[in-house]
């Protein structure tokens, strides 16, 4: 009997041990030729351009079973991706990564997003069809890099095109190790090889050439303003999921309980990664100091006295103060308390701090588990501060409150393309929300949450003398 138990337990300690390294040591990229990675910009662009002049005359079924195997693949590796997007960028938390890479194999449209409108009368048929671009230049971030690939992956192979990534070069072996999955998986069932190629080094230069090459007819680039800055000045159409700095509005009829504890989980999931997420709160003062107490109560977060804020925003920003310190972004905030001699466990997952309404945790998108809060007088107050701290990016706002007029006012005021109400912001994202979803949010120009559609041209073939047969 001891001499059983005694082997159960050491089973069990492999068992954990095991596991632990296995969560702590993610495979490695394969050093070997990834399959779509070149070395020669011009070469992976000859390549990308005759995959396309391949992929464009297969049937649609085909392309949708591309797609289905680039889902499936992302779902079988979303530990691994997730776990070298950690380890490579530093930055972010694997079991919340794990969750991005399901959502986008799940729920990012594939081809039958894409539009087909029939006009049927006496003078004919007329139809209005959509053709690909080409190939596509996908500028990727550090943020979300391999779920962001395969969101763009699905949307634009969904629409007949090959895509040429540039991923983040803090994220490059992730990003290159999740493109060798997708077109290995698409290999294998007979695809044409190189539907998305990259780079096997990442330099702005580069980028900045094939930016402004003649054979790329469309840009997307997902990331910060001053990239997507570049990218609209290449004289050629670039769509562009810019920066945002979403801030949450709690109005007095809000459940504080409820709001505190949604506004936790939307600020810190992946660590404030998401550029969708709260990173600033702007609460009505009838209701501030309850909402303070229900953040006070919740074990997931941790509220700052005002003594600690010179050392928390000597630690979370740059020394100008005109951004986070890049050293801070996407931790946990355990880590970041830590730098403030504050021991807290990992549960911790937020920190909140009450700060001045032009403070830079309100003013600057700081993407790490740092929220200012801020009060005002009164809900059109509320309004003011919340639409000032957004700049104008479009990007994304949050509310909770039970007043319906509130919802719509507010809404109005600050014309985001993500709006989200009683819920973590991540609903809009389709977690916990309806609805498909995508890491490529085009609020500065204006296309929205994109998909297949947005990578498509518009067609219309009309047909006169014929069906028109009522
Ligand atoms: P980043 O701007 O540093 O990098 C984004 C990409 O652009 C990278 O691939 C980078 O190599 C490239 N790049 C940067 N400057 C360039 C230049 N001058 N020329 C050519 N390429 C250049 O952003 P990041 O840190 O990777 O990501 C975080 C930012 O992206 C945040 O501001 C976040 O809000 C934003 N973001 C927006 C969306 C969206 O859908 N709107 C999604 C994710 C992230």
């Amino acid at each position: 009997m001891a001499a059983q138990l005694e082997t159960e337990q050491i089973d069990t300690i492999i068992r954990r041990v095991m596991n632990r390294l296995e969560e702590q040591q993610p495979a490695l990229p394969r050093s070997y030729n990834y399959r779509g990675v070149f070395s020669d910009p011009d070469e992976a662009l000859k390549a990308a351009r005759l995959a396309q002049q391949c992929y464009a005359r297969e049937s649609m079924g085909r392309r949708k079973a591309f797609i289905k195997v680039i889902r499936e693949t992302t779902i079988n590796h979303a530990q691994q991706l997730s776990q070298l997007a950690v380890q490579e960028t530093g930055m972010g938390r694997v079991a919340d990564k794990v969750l991005k890479h399901l959502l986008v194999a799940e729920k990012t449209p594939g081809t039958e997003d894409l539009p087909a409108v029939a006009h049927l009368g006496d003078d004919g048929l007329t139809v209005e069809e959509v053709s690909p671009f080409g190939v596509i230049l996908a500028i990727t971030p550090t943020t979300n890099p391999t779920a962001t690939i395969v969101n763009n992956a699905i949307s634009m192979l969904a629409g007949g095109n090959t895509v040429f990534f540039a991923p983040h070069p803090r994220a490059l072996q992730t990003s290159l190790t999740c493109i060798d999955l997708l077109n290995e998986a698409i290999e294998n069932i007979g695809g044409p090889p190189n539907l998305l190629v990259a780079l096997d080094s990442a330099d702005l230069k580069t980028v900045d050439y094939l930016m402004k090459h003649p054979d790329i007819p469309l840009l997307c680039v997902t990331g910060g303003t001053a990239v997507v800055d570049v990218a609209l000045r290449c004289g050629k159409r670039a769509i562009g999921a810019a920066a945002g700095n979403p801030p949450v509005l709690v109005d007095d009829t809000a459940d504080p309980v409820k709001a505190a504890n949604d506004i936790i989980l939307g600020h810190s999931f992946d660590n404030n990664m998401p550029c969708t997420s709260e990173k600033e709160i702007v609460v009505t003062a009838g209701i501030a100091d309850e909402l303070l107490r229900a953040f006070r109560d919740n074990e997931k977060a941790v509220v700052l006295e005002s003594r600690f804020l010179p050392e928390l925003e000597r630690v979370a920003l740059n020394e100008k103060r005109t951004g986070p310190n890049p050293r801070m972004i996407g931790q946990n905030a355990n880590k970041i308390l830590g730098e403030l001699g504050i021991n807290v466990g990992d549960e911790v997952r937020a920190i909140i701090v009450e700060v001045e309404r032009d403070h830079p945790f309100i003013r600057h998108e700081l993407m790490m588990p740092v929220l200012g809060l801020t009060r005002a007088a009164d809900f059109d107050e509320a309004v003011d501060i919340a639409v000032e701290a957004e700049q104008g990016l479009h990007h994304s706002a949050i509310i909770h409150s039970a007043n319906v007029y509130h919802m719509s006012d507010f809404q109005r005021a600050i014309r985001t393309t993500v709006y989200v109400k009683n819920a973590p912001s991540y609903a809009a994202l389709g977690y916990g929300g309806e609805g498909p979803t995508s890491f490529t949010i085009a609020g500065r120009t204006g296309e929205g949450m994109t998909s297949a559609r947005t990578f498509v041209r518009r067609t219309r073939c009309a047909l006169v003398g014929a069906f028109g047969t009522f």
